[in-house]
């Protein structure tokens, strides 16, 4: 596959950003690097990357705030990067917006890895910001679902694989995913297993249940799952 997407490197290791840059470059993207916040944002104002591998602790503006500056007006995908443990908790909660995170010290063949399937589900996606079926709405760029309940708008509390599943099934309602499309799709961490797709399968139903929101997620037995039963 011919992939020549814009990676914005953002990074003050310089070591660190030549690597990732050789890597990338190897498998056929171009990149551009910035070693401070604010040379991050004027490049993907000028640029327009198709993805950003953004550093949490860098000088000027911080990873997160560039993270929030971006998301002001902006759906580029992000890929956190860090090695700090309160980072990770932050990232983790998913609120902030980043499509994922790889905590350093990293395995640059890994991040290639990442950087492609997050590219991969962002274009599944698509560039719409809201998809709602019956009366579960998913926000791509709010990274929120939410369910109507008669007058009352209640959140779905997931995580971020969850939200992923949702955000990437719903768009295809009663299509019957296999097990393996979920995982390429949600979950690219390298070590997830196809029942890892059970587990999360399986919260997001029952958050969904607790909500009244009964019958999605069903299993397909032999394939794997449906979002929606077709009416
Ligand atoms: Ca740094």
């Amino acid at each position: 596959m011919t992939e020549n997407s814009l990676i914005l490197i953002v990074e003050d290791e310089t070591q660190i950003a030549q690597i990732l840059e050789a890597y990338l470059i190897r498998e056929g993207y171009r990149t551009v690097c910035a070693s401070d916040g604010e040379t991050a944002l004027q490049h993907h104002a000028r640029l327009s990357p198709d993805l950003v591998l953004l550093d949490v602790r860098l000088p000027r503006l911080s990873g997160f705030d560039v993270l929030a500056q971006l998301r002001q007006s902006s759906r580029t995908p992000v890929i956190m990067v860090t090695a700090l443990a309160e980072d990770i908790d932050k990232l983790s909660g998913l609120r902030l917006g980043a499509d994922d995170y790889v905590v350093k010290p990293f395995n640059p063949q890994e991040v290639v890895a990442r950087v492609g399937a997050v590219l991969r589900r962002s274009r599944a996606m698509g560039t719409e910001a809201v998809r709602r079926y019956d009366d579960i709405e998913v926000n791509f760029s709010a990274y929120t679902a939410v369910v109507q309940n008669g007058e009352q708008r209640q959140l779905v509390p997931l995580t971020l694989s969850e939200f992923r599943i949702l955000a990437y099934m719903i768009r295809w309602p009663t299509h019957v995913f296999q097990r393996a499309d979920i995982l390429d799709a949600c979950l690219p961490e390298s070590d997830a297993l196809a029942r890892t797709v059970d587990m999360h399968i399986s919260n997001v139903r029952r958050k969904l249940e607790e909500l009244g929101k009964v019958g999605y997620f069903s299993a397909i037995r032999g394939v794997g799952y449906r979002f929606a039963t077709p009416q």
